[in-house]
């Protein structure tokens, strides 16, 4: 096979490093093309050393032009480009075979879009992407015939448990449901009443997965859970009561998929992200991805429960936004993110991060998911009314 020109948007990230660990295995294979980062530029250069991208970009002109004198004093041919529009023209240059949607939060959503709209291959770990705008970036992936490919491990499994043609409708393809496992996080089984305390430095330590800081604290407050259920509702066309949130404190099943013949189709693996991203790159083939091999014994037992929908209200909030429908998960989205930055900057408690989603949700009306623009107007209109609420509440 020829060697596929890859883009990764978030190249500095969790995601993006293992991305890169992947790519590093398979230089017959993969080619890093393009790298983009927000800020860390140290970091970003060293990649530039090492995987020799045609293409960088950073967040703004003054990293961009220093980036550019390192990497020609490096001898690199690397061209550096800056901004939120260097981000979309990378996503779609034609040498570009597929795309890794690794930006967190919002900012990832117009390159992604862009990079559907050109047809490429998608591999999306950028869930936001699906929760802000789901039908419009379906719709767009359809049209443009871009392939699209799950990395958050749960839908990753979930597409590895699936039949190839599962975009006929599940009912069609004897799914009864799907069984979304979630770790519970690192206040699993902490009292409603101590986690009003707890510090950003507990909140990110995740029991199973080592994660960017956003989605470490939304693993805690289970608000990833629910992001993820609007995330497998768009993937996979589930309605949500076909997607049952299972707790299961070992992250080793993935996720699962129930028929109507009474099988249950699942995903097992050591909780690391360079499965689900092998997978992505390589499928429908398969590749080493640095992984060491599951040991079952070792493992030894399996444990589910039920999720909390009490205490971790969050997880309740993506249920009823979806049920809105419309801009309602682009709003909680946005609150979320501002939230989350609030508490992490130890201006809001982690308690704090649930009630001003759910605040900001019940204050402003949700319209129509509509264009692009509609669901920008959206989420700008939710990060001020968070911002907001942050400002003027004392947060104990
Ligand atoms: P991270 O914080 O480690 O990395 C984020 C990356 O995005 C960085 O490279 C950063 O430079 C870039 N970035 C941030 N803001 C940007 C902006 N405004 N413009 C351009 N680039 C920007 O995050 P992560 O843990 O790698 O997560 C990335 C995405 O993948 C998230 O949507 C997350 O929910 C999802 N995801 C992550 C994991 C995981 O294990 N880390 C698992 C499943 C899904
Ligand atoms: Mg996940």
């Amino acid at each position: 096979m020829s060697c596929q020109n890859i883009a990764i948007l978030g190249s500095t990230g969790s995601i993006g490093v293992s991305t890169l660990d992947v790519i590093r295995r398979h230089p017959e294979r993969y080619r890093a093309y393009a790298l983009c980062a927000y800020s860390r530029a140290d970091e970003l250069f060293a990649q530039c050393r090492e995987f020799q991208p045609a293409y960088a970009a950073v967040g703004d002109a003054a990293l961009a032009a220093d980036l550019a004198g390192r990497c020609r004093a490096a001898g690199l041919a690397t061209e550096v480009r800056s901004g939120a529009l260097a981000l979309v023209e990378l996503s779609a240059l034609p040498e570009v075979d597929a795309v890794m949607a690794a930006i967190v939060g919002a900012a990832g959503l117009e390159p992604t879009l862009a990079a559907a709209r050109a047809g490429k291959k998608i591999m999306l770990a950028n869930k936001e992407v699906l929760v802000m705008a789901g039908e419009l970036f379906m719709q767009t992936v359809r049209q443009h015939g871009a392939a699209l490919l799950p990395v958050d491990s749960e839908h990753n499994a979930i597409f590895q448990a699936l039949p190839d043609d599962f975009s006929r409708g599940l009912a069609a393809c004897g799914v009864r449901r799907i069984l979304l496992t979630a770790s519970g996080g690192p206040f699993r089984d902490t009292p409603s009443a101590d986690l009003l305390q707890v510090t950003p430095e507990q909140a990110c330590a995740h029991p199973n997965w080592v994660m960017g800081r956003k989605i470490s604290v939304d693993s805690a407050s289970m608000m990833n859970k629910g992001l993820e259920v609007i995330e497998a509702r768009w993937l996979f066309n589930a309605a949500p009561e076909q997607i049952e949130v299972v707790v299961h404190p070992q992250s080793v099943m993935h996720s699962a998929v129930q028929y109507k013949d009474g099988s249950v189709l699942a995903q097992l693996g050591r909780p690391d992200m360079r499965t689900p991203i092998a997978y992505a790159l390589a499928w429908p083939e398969r590749i080493d991805a640095g992984v060491e091999p599951l040991d079952l014994l070792a493992v030894g037992r399996l444990d589910f429960a039920p999720p909390d929908f009490a205490r971790f209200r969050c997880l309740q909030l993506a249920y009823e936004a979806l049920g809105a429908g419309g801009t309602a998960p682009a709003i909680l989205n946005a609150a979320n993110e501002v939230a989350v930055a609030a508490f992490l900057d130890r201006r809001l408690s982690f308690t704090g991060i649930a009630e001003v989603n759910e605040a900001v949700l019940q204050s402003l009306p949700s319209g129509p998911e509509g264009s692009l623009a509609d669901v920008l107007a959206a989420d700008a209109a939710a990060r001020r009314s968070a911002a907001k609420m942050i400002a003027e509440r004392p947060w104990p």
